[in-house]
């Protein structure tokens, strides 16, 4: 399906997202990717959800991307004897491992990794900072904490730890078996949460094996103090401002979702700004104008893509969410000062043949006037390496691999189709062209510039490029 949108949307699956025809409307309305959220989604969920997206996909003869997103730590409260108690300012509440019922005095935190890692003056948020706790004595099993905000602390409510590094790594049980049902169910990407450090990422990337995109979420300032490791490690990253403006002051969270989206661009990895894009539409037909514009900075911003959380898994309003997103994300690429924003941001070329060949690629491009880029790639790398670019026209990337065109459906401009390799160097032009007319990117009379790998097929062997012509017959003309 052709799209003239750069901006990738990224569309989580709930309640009200589930069915064929839900998710096929979804991707009409413009969703790229599809989003499972392992923490709302049973096994069994996770492989019919797979299956009826790949149907959808095979309707519209257009991949796109899945992404899994693993849980990771949940951190709760034990409970209280009365469900509640409310603290002030000062009270001191004792947290350990007893498993008895809480007072105003105690109660279990049912985390030994915490109790362990917990030091003098680690901040403890409850209920997504509504109460701040901060630790004044410790032993190895129990902390004393005292209360610098908030008036009520409840029952398994959860705990944020922003001063704490644990020992453990961030993936849980349920991650690891969730992360093995995923693979099996051949999703395109797994979305790692409350990653700390690059360890957090190298361990899921040394289960996946290839077999899936491993993408970080940074929601812990751990994470964003390691943040140019963790991109290295990464094959993308997310900014999970949810949870992010939990663990971090709230007012930081606009000018850190600055800082990743450069760091990724620069290391030409994807970026996706994720959570509250178009909250209100949950219950509202029209987003506020706030969040249009939050929505818009991203773009402006170059980010691979943008998401939707509870707007499309559970909302009243899921396509118009995917819509309006979708509007907003023309009509800022069509902004006069899209153009220079996004060029102002280009990183340098990195020493290989495939950053020069992308940077001669959009120059030639943009020097000639020409309608698009097409690149022949089986990894994916030369798509990304092209994407890093940003040039002003669209990219069209050619794969004979599938799971190659599904992953890169999360990238910034880049259009995908699956097709063999060429057989020869006229098959090459031919098909880039024909395929760019049948994909609407180029009209007959247009021309195009095509990258490629002599001998074709040789996997990160890009090193031709070929400017032509579109002909009448869709194929390259003289
Ligand atoms: C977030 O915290 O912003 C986020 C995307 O993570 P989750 O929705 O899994 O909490």
């Amino acid at each position: 399906m052709h799209r003239s949108r750069r901006t990738k949307i990224l569309a989580t699956l709930g309640p009200a997202s589930s069915t064929k025809e839900q998710i096929s409307e979804l991707f009409e309305a413009g969703a790229d990717v599809f989003r499972i959220n392992m923490s709302h989604s049973s096994h069994d969920v996770l492989n019919t959800l797979v299956e009826t997206i790949r149907a959808v996909e095979k309707e519209h003869n257009s991949p796109i991307g899945i992404l899994a997103d693993l849980q990771g730590p949940k951190l709760r409260l034990g409970e209280f004897a009365d469900d509640a108690v409310t603290v002030e300012a000062g009270d001191q509440i004792t947290l350990d491992l007893k498993k008895m019922p809480g007072t105003k005095n105690r109660v279990e935190l049912p985390h030994p990794e915490i109790l362990d890692a917990l030091e003098v003056g680690h901040r403890v948020l409850v209920d997504d900072g509504k109460v701040e706790l901060k630790i004044v004595k410790e032993t190895k099993t129990s902390a004393v904490a005292e209360v610098v905000s908030g008036t009520k602390l409840s029952s398994r409510k959860g705990v944020s730890l922003p001063d704490t590094e644990l020992g453990t790594g961030s993936l849980t049980e349920k991650d690891y078996k969730d992360l093995d049902a995923a693979i099996a169910a051949n999703v395109d990407w797994i979305a790692v949460s409350f990653v700390q450090r690059p360890e957090d990422v190298a361990e899921v990337r040394k289960i996946a094996k290839g077999r899936a995109g491993v993408l970080a979420k940074i929601e812990k300032p751990q994470a964003v103090a390691k943040i140019d490791d963790i991109i290295e490690l990464s094959d993308a990253i997310m900014v999970a401002r949810g949870d992010l403006g939990v663990e971090m002051p709230i007012e930081q969270v606009p000018g850190i979702q600055k800082q990743i989206t450069r760091a990724c661009r620069k290391a030409g990895k994807p970026v996706v700004v994720a959570t509250q894009m178009l909250e209100s539409m949950i219950s509202s037909p029209t987003p506020t104008r706030a969040e249009v514009s939050d929505v818009g900075t991203a773009v402006f911003e170059g980010a691979d893509a943008i998401m939707l959380s509870a707007e499309s898994a559970v909302g009243d309003y899921t396509n118009e969410a995917v819509g309006m997103m979708d509007k907003i994300a023309h009509q800022i690429e069509r902004d006069p000062n899209y153009p220079p924003i996004i060029a102002a941001q280009r990183a340098e070329p990195e020493p290989t043949g495939a950053d020069a060949i992308s940077l001669a690629a959009r120059q030639i491009a943009e020097t000639l006037n020409l309608s698009a880029i097409v690149c022949y790639t089986g990894s994916g790398t030369t798509g990304l390496r092209a994407a890093r670019e940003r040039p002003p026209m669209p990219i069209l990337a050619l794969s004979p691999v599938v799971k190659t065109a599904r992953r890169l459906a999360i990238v910034w401009g880049v259009q995908c189709v699956i097709t063999e390799d060429a057989s020869d160097l006229d098959d090459m032009v031919d098909r880039a062209c024909r395929i760019a007319a049948e994909q609407k990117l180029a009209r007959p009379g247009d021309r195009v510039i095509i990258s490629a790998g002599v001998p074709l097929g040789t996997p990160g062997a890009t090193n031709m490029l070929r400017i032509a012509f579109v002909g009448s017959d869709g194929q390259s003309g003289v």
